[in-house]
């Protein structure tokens, strides 16, 4: 028999959310990192009104507040030197990652889920048939162990071994890749969320907790690659001074309070996420540029979606396949308009009106997402067998 119901490889955005659902729906979870318990990434982390959304439903908005998130009332965008304020319905938040993913993984904890952390997922087990059937660990003390599962979920971000291992097909592919550069500052004024577009560069502010403002720019590539790389925070400020002077001002009144990090881009790609034993969510089977800054809300999105056609396949309620293909469905319907507008504004092959009009689809987009997840009643606890 298998020891857990569901085993999960990555514990943050994706997998720490699909392992709350799941253990709140009364399934046993595994998740286990490699990384430390609590760790920063590489990523920005300005959430979506999907993202919010999702936060909310689970009851964890309270506790990213309570963790000194400050909300946001206002997005700003600079088109070239024209200014664009819009004031919002509903707040916006942009926790830094190490406090959304430990309110995610605490909140999987309190709901009966194991983490694991410092544990390196080395490969999958299968049955005589091809079927996966659990995990091949290294702990932290160099022991090799097997896990066995009735499904086995890839939440380990966008260079997955999970769908490396499984050969996961890709289904679509972006064609285009931007470049970032970002870093903390405190003492910079903010209206909002302020994002800077002019053509060949973007920039921008997003406010975050302890004071500190996020302060990102993003290029091609190819400058990346031959200006940026060698000199990160003369590179940062030069992109950021092209793009918004009025941005640059504020945050060159501020102090860099850590290192400025850069991505050097990579284009985005949709995978088939399931198979026999195993799925995929959150980048490890749908990845787009960070430049519209969506992959977290995304992840939060996608557990939703999965770890219901987890709990209906684990109940017996549908074939696996049936359940599976169902995920892969709703998944596609509302990624595929993100990552087609996502790799437009990454090709940074526009002019101010057309990228304009991109943000305008965006947000159709991101109403589609909140309207399919508000029509999603809450996953209903299973009996646990006396
Ligand atoms: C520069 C940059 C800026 C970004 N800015 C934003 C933004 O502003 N807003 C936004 O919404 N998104 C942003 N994103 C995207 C966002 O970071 C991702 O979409 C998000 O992190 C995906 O979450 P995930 O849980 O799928 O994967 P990840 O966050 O990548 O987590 C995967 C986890 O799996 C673990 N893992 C991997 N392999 C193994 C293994 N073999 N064994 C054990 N553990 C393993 C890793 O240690 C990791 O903790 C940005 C990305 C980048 C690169």
């Amino acid at each position: 028999m298998a020891d857990h119901d569901v085993i999960i490889v990555g514990a943050r955005a994706a997998g720490a959310s699909t392992a709350l659902l799941l253990a709140r729906a009364g399934w046993r979870v595994l998740v286990v990192d490699r990384a430390r318990r609590g760790s920063d990434t590489l990523s920005t982390h300005a959430l979506m009104r999907p993202g919010v959304l999702q936060l909310q439903r689970w009851g964890l908005l309270d506790a990213i507040i309570a963790a000194g998130t400050p909300g946001q009332d206002r997005v700003v965008f600079h088109y070239g030197d024209d200014r664009v304020d819009l004031e919002l319905s509903s707040r916006l938040y942009a926790p830094r990652r190490t406090v959304l993913d430990p309110v995610l993984v605490a909140a999987a904890e309190d709901s009966g889920a194991v983490v694991r952390f410092g544990v390196d997922v080395r490969g999958l087990l299968r049955d005589p048939d091809g079927r996966v059937t659990g995990i091949r660990v290294r702990d932290r003390h160099g022991r090799t162990i097997e896990l066995r599962s009735r499904m086995t979920v890839g939440a380990d971000g966008r260079r997955s071994l999970v769908a490396r291992d499984v050969d996961a097909e890709v289904t679509r592919r972006g064609a285009n890749a931007a470049a970032a550069m970002y870093g903390y500052w405190t003492g910079v004024e903010t209206a909002g969320y302020e994002w800077g577009f002019r053509p060949g560069r973007s920039a921008g502010l997003i406010p975050t907790g302890d004071a500190r403002v996020c302060v990102y720019a993003g290029m091609p590539p190819q400058r990346f690659a031959h200006e940026v790389r060698y000199d990160p925070e003369g590179g940062l400020h030069r992109v950021l001074a092209e793009t918004t002077p009025s941005v640059a001002e504020r945050v060159a009144a501020g102090q860099r309070v850590e290192p400025v990090r850069g991505f050097p881009g990579m284009p985005g790609w949709l995978r088939r996420p399931w198979g026999p034993g195993w799925a995929l969510v959150g980048d490890a089977g749908y990845f787009k540029d960070p430049i519209t800054a969506h992959g977290i809300t995304d992840a939060l999105r996608d557990a939703e979606l999965l770890a219901r056609a987890l709990d209906r396949l684990l109940r017996g309620d549908v074939e696996p396949a049936d359940a599976l293909a169902d995920y892969e469905r709703r998944r596609d319907a509302l990624s595929i308009p993100l990552l087609e507008i996502t790799d437009a504004v990454a090709s940074f092959a526009w002019t101010l009106p057309e990228v304009q009009r991109l943000h305008l689809k965006m947000s159709d987009a991101m109403q589609q997402e909140v309207d399919a997840l508000t029509e999603l009643d809450p996953l209903v606890a299973r009996p646990v067998a006396a």
